[in-house]
């Protein structure tokens, strides 16, 4: 299997050099050449509910290009043999009833509480498995405002060949959101607070990934949401929820969404032959992918806005460029011709063919920080079910969709344990989600953060002193 940029103009590469290459060097994200069906027969179909996720992951990894490791990758994330600690219980991701045909997929119980992890536990043992194979190291940079850093650090935390700098804005993440990524206590991991906001971080990482010299130095790699692996990974549980619940036809999901990335990951499984009805897209006051189902115009904000439900607060989706790309007929140079426009003007109008296309797949909706809290009343007073604020757009999208889902059972994706918003959750529904036993010490864990001021120079000089990949 081999992977094309959607920008056309660099070179196909295998599997695992999309993953440690992260963006295509002509600007573009990678796409396989082809979409593999997995589990093409009914009685396939029927096994994959039973299926371990990591058999399922094996599977998934092995039709993408991860050739004969995929199973032992697969087995390190989910399913590790004693004495090494497992990420997640035996059900990787579990499906709650909260309804008649409405379900809740969990996917929060990995290290760091977020749906994150579930890709990220994956790209650890992907790392160390294709750097041993290389005789390289990485230094792993990232920004984040939320969930991201935890979820990477959980991952790296430890790792033979990979050196993990993390940069968060100064008082800008939640309390339990620092000390995912300050109490690992491991030595190639490094958070540092940057005194500014989430924008002059991804500046100084933009910065940092551009002068090519340090880059090249440092050994640079990224784990943001366009990583194929993460698409990858995330594509799993989508197949396990689907053939699980597909018993008299294709399964609706609704998804909470910012950068498209697990969105995407379910078209992706559905072009694979999972079971998957429509997808609708749950975005919060940030509309823009709301904005471009509904209107055909795909436009920047001016501005994020702060929403109760914060790792969705973005600008642009960056995986919608994947889509696009499908939905244009993988025409490389009309999406070129469409993202030079949008570097231009901040924004274009999706050609009417392929605006019709993703229509076929895709519906949308944006739900208001007001809706989210009533959302949030509504499925704690009637079932007893306490939604983190991503969960809860999502489950306000189920119940508003414009047209109506017509079939059930749909499956609304839960992305964070309401422990990870303990103020929210509590102020809304009464309730003070306590933090799962394998974290509870979480509080009383030392941290270890570096402050620093918003200068790519001075990051640049805390890189070089600490990564073992420098030469
Ligand atoms: C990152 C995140 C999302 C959005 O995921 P995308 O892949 O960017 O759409 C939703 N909910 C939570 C809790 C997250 O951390």
């Amino acid at each position: 299997m081999r992977y094309l940029s959607t920008r056309g103009q660099a070179p196909s590469v295998s599997f695992f050099e999309a993953v440690l290459a992260g963006m295509a060097p002509d600007g573009g994200l990678y796409a396989p050449e082809s979409f593999p069906i997995v589990f093409a027969d009914t009685a396939e179909r029927a096994n994959v509910a039973s299926m371990s996720f990591s058999f399922t992951a094996s599977q998934v990894l092995a039709a993408f290009g991860a050739g004969a490791s995929a199973a032992h990758l697969a087995s390190d994330a989910y399913l590790p043999n004693p004495p090494a600690p497992r990420a997640f219980p035996m059900h990787v991701a579990p499906l709650v009833q909260i309804g008649p045909g409405e379900w809740v997929l969990e996917l929060f119980h990995g290290p760091s509480l977020s749906f994150k992890d579930i890709a990220m536990q994956l790209i650890g043992p992907l790392y160390d498995h294709a750097l041993a194979q290389q005789g390289r190291r990485l230094s792993v940079l990232c920004a984040t405002s939320g969930d991201t850093g935890g979820a990477a650090v959980e991952a790296l935390k430890g790792r033979e060949r990979v050196d993990l700098f993390v940069l968060t804005p100064k008082g800008r993440v939640s309390e339990v959101q620092r000390r995912f990524m300050t109490t690992s206590g491991a030595a190639n991991v490094h958070a540092l607070e940057i005194d500014g906001d989430f924008d002059a971080c991804q500046a100084i990482v933009k910065a940092l990934f551009a002068d090519a010299a340090f880059a090249a130095r440092a050994q640079l790699s990224g784990v943001n949401s366009i990583n194929w692996a993460r698409i990858a990974a995330q594509s799993v549980y989508y197949h396990v929820a689907a053939n699980t619940l597909s018993a008299h036809g294709p399964v609706n999901f609704v998804v909470p969404t910012g950068n498209f990335g697990d969105a995407y990951s379910g078209w992706v499984a559905k072009q694979m032959g999972a079971p998957i009805g429509r997808i609708v897209l749950a975005v919060n006051a940030n509309d823009i992918l709301y904005r471009a189902v509904k209107t055909g115009r795909y436009e920047r904000a001016a501005r994020s806005q702060a929403t109760l439900s914060p790792a969705m607060d973005i600008q642009v989706a960056s995986n919608f460029e994947r889509i696009l790309f499908e939905a244009l007929g993988r025409d490389d140079a009309a999406l070129r011709a469409l993202y030079a426009g949008f570097a231009q003007s901040g924004g274009f109008e999706i050609p009417p063919a392929a605006l019709a296309r993703l229509r076929e797949d895709f519906d949308a909706v944006s739900v208001s920080d007001a809706d989210t809290e009533k959302a949030m009343q509504a499925v704690y007073g009637d079932v007893g079910y306490v939604a983190c604020p991503h969960t809860a757009v999502a489950l306000e999208a189920l119940w508003t969709v414009d047209p109506p889902l017509d079939a059930r059972p749909v499956v609304s994706l839960a992305t964070a344990h309401p422990a990870k918003f303990p103020e929210t959750v509590a102020r809304i529904t009464g309730v003070h989600p306590p933090l799962p036993a394998k974290c509870a010490d979480l509080f009383s864990r030392s941290e270890s953060l570096a402050p620093l001021p918003a200068d790519g120079e001075a990051v640049k000089a805390y890189i070089r002193a600490r990564s073992r990949a420098w030469s």
